[in-house]
């Protein structure tokens, strides 16, 4: 008869907070096996296409993994000022010497980290990793967990992480409960060649048809990110080349001058995701499967590496035998849920505050955006926080 495979935490996808968490775990000498579907693929010699604003404190903790300083500097942008403008000429700008800072984010494609940690992981003596592979069932029982493999294989741990994203299949499997708003949106994101520099800048826009932001990378390129009513959104997919470029570009106050698209766009649906409660007896969930925000904020990721930061410094703190205990997960629920709501609830009205339907509220959002760029003390504040 078979064996189970025996570890202490077992991971079921590698997404970035996935791969994070194993790589966390490293110094805690626990044995982690890491679960992921689907062979990574990275772009070879051109963009790709996700792009995120790597906050201060995720860069802080990807160093204290052994990432970040492996990461190609020269593929990333530091962040040093950011533009917002409303839909009735309101302005509010953001700059990391204002408060102080070297770099307010670095702008990063997801597979440069996402490379890096996977094969650091793939080094990691205390980690397995088990791809192609799926879960098939989940089962707990006597303060352990048992996952069956669709291969047949079976893994017994005290605490299985669910990093499985936004459709969590260990969500799912332990009957934890997620309530999603539909925007109705799609985030259009696609990669430019810029006539102009832009100056570490970044620019966003609360539009009628969206909300458009340009983030700055490395050789005179942005990465854009539109969300856009769905029926706008599929027009800017079925756009050719030169025509996206020009209607971005406008859509832009030609900020940047003409562009050039380097990485095709590419569509997502937006939605709220809140997940009430995060854990259950052997089980954690961690990134978009335990929350998703609307991009505007940019912050979907940085989420996600807090959660992961968090889960990691408990476990750390934890016998082996009790790693899935309620009591001890609690621990991680607790600290993570304040971060998570206040995130999602700003997001969320900043997203209903702009909403071309709600045209009455024109002048509130835009005398809001106005007043906070004439408050130094206020727009500093909220600087710091988005710093974490
Ligand atoms: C349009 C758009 C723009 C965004 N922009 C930003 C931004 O600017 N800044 C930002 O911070 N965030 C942004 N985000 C959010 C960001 O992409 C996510 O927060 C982040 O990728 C979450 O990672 P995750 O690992 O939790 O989920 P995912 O990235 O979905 O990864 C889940 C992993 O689990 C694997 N998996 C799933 N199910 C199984 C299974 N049953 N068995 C085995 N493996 C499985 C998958 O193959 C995948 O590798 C954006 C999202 C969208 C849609």
């Amino acid at each position: 008869m078979q064996q189970d495979l025996q570890f202490d935490v077992v991971i079921v996808g590698a997404g970035l907070p996935g791969l994070a968490l194993c790589a966390a775990l490293r110094r805690a000498q626990l044995s982690v096996a890491l679960i992921e579907g689907r062979m990574p693929e990275w772009p070879v010699g051109s963009w790709d296409a996700r792009v995120y604003a790597v906050s201060p404190s995720s860069a802080a903790f990807l160093e204290s993994v052994g990432a970040w300083a492996h990461l190609d500097h020269a593929r990333m942008q530091p962040l040093a000022r950011i533009e917002v403008f409303g839909d009735r000429g309101a302005r509010l700008d953001f700059s990391a010497f204002d408060v102080g800072v070297g770099e307010l984010a670095w702008i990063t494609e997801s597979s440069l980290i996402a490379r890096e940690l996977w094969e650091g992981v793939k080094r990691q003596a205390n980690a397995t990793l088990l791809c192609p592979a799926r879960p098939a069932k989940l089962a707990h029982e006597r303060g352990r967990s048992r996952l069956t493999l669709e291969d047949g294989r079976t893994l017994d741990a005290a605490l299985v992480v669910g990093a499985d994203g936004v459709n969590s299949w260990v969500r799912s499997q332990v009957g934890l409960d997620a309530r999603f708003t539909d925007y109705n949106e799609l985030g259009v994101i696609a990669n430019f060649h810029c006539e102009k520099p832009h100056l570490g800048c970044a620019w966003q826009w609360f539009r009628p048809d969206g909300v458009l932001a340009f983030l700055p990378l490395p050789d005179q390129h942005m990465s854009m990110v539109w969300s856009a009513p769905e029926a706008r959104g599929r027009e800017l997919l079925q756009h050719d080349a030169a025509t996206l470029a020009i209607e971005v570009a406008a859509a832009g106050d030609h900020v940047l001058g003409a562009l050039e698209l380097v990485t095709p766009a590419a569509g997502f649906p937006l939605r709220l995701m809140q997940v009430p409660k995060v854990i259950a007896p052997g089980v954690a969930l961690v990134g978009d499967a335990a929350h998703a925000i609307h991009p505007l904020s940019g912050h979907g990721v940085n989420l996600g590496f807090a959660d992961v930061r968090v889960l990691a410094g408990v476990l750390a703190d934890t016998d082996r035998s009790v790693l899935g205990d309620v009591r001890v997960l609690r621990r991680y629920e607790r600290k993570r849920a304040e971060e998570v709501q206040a995130l999602q609830l700003t997001t969320h009205a900043l997203h209903e505050l702009f909403r071309p339907a709600w045209p009455a509220l024109a002048w509130l959002r835009n005398t809001g955006l106005n007043l906070t760029q004439g408050l130094p003390v206020l727009r500093n504040a909220l600087v710091r926080y988005a710093l974490g």
